[in-house]
């Protein structure tokens, strides 16, 4: 029931992602439909969203140039891999992403980019001090912030360890 009305409330985020980016991607075959995933980690519980993996051999180059340095992106309840995964690492992040979706709904981009901001702001990395990208690092055991490991984060002039 928790799932589907998350799906309820990412909605607007994936019908609009679906119906410009995924559905035609895929069409065009550029996209590879693998399924409904769940997270494995336990701590995503509303982490469930259809996964589609980049085919390298029918997608064109300047497409496969923007994937460079990236391993995946979830947009409202749907999950893109740069590669098929040899381990669920990536999978869980983009999950996880999936589960904030599913949480906060159509606000999570909203929410993303205020704290892409407010890190910035900050002083630090706005990709990888952003709370959502920290949280999604953290559940999958992937190095959750390795700035603010080492130098605490500067919120409002205070550092939090
Ligand atoms: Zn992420």
């Amino acid at each position: 029931m928790r799932l589907r009305l998350g799906v309820l409330f990412a909605a607007p985020v994936s019908i609009l992602t679906g119906l410009f980016y995924v559905l035609p991607f895929w069409l065009l075959g550029w996209h590879r439909y693998i399924g409904v995933k769940s997270s494995t980690t336990g701590k995503s519980k509303l982490g469930t969203g259809m996964v589609w993996v980049v085919d390298e051999a029918k997608a064109p180059k300047w497409l496969l140039a923007r994937w460079v340095g990236w391993g995946g992106h979830c947009v409202g309840s749907f999950v893109v891999l740069r590669k098929m995964p040899e381990q669920v690492t990536t999978l869980n992040h983009e999950l996880h992403h999936v589960h904030q979706m599913h949480t906060l709904g159509f606000l999570q981009p909203v929410l993303y980019a205020l704290s892409s901001l407010t890190a910035f702001a900050a002083g630090e990395e706005a990709y990888k001090a952003n709370h959502f990208e920290v949280a999604a690092r953290r559940v999958a055991g992937q190095v959750a912030d390795a700035t603010s490991f080492t130098q605490g984060y500067a919120w409002c002039g205070k550092s939090h360890r």
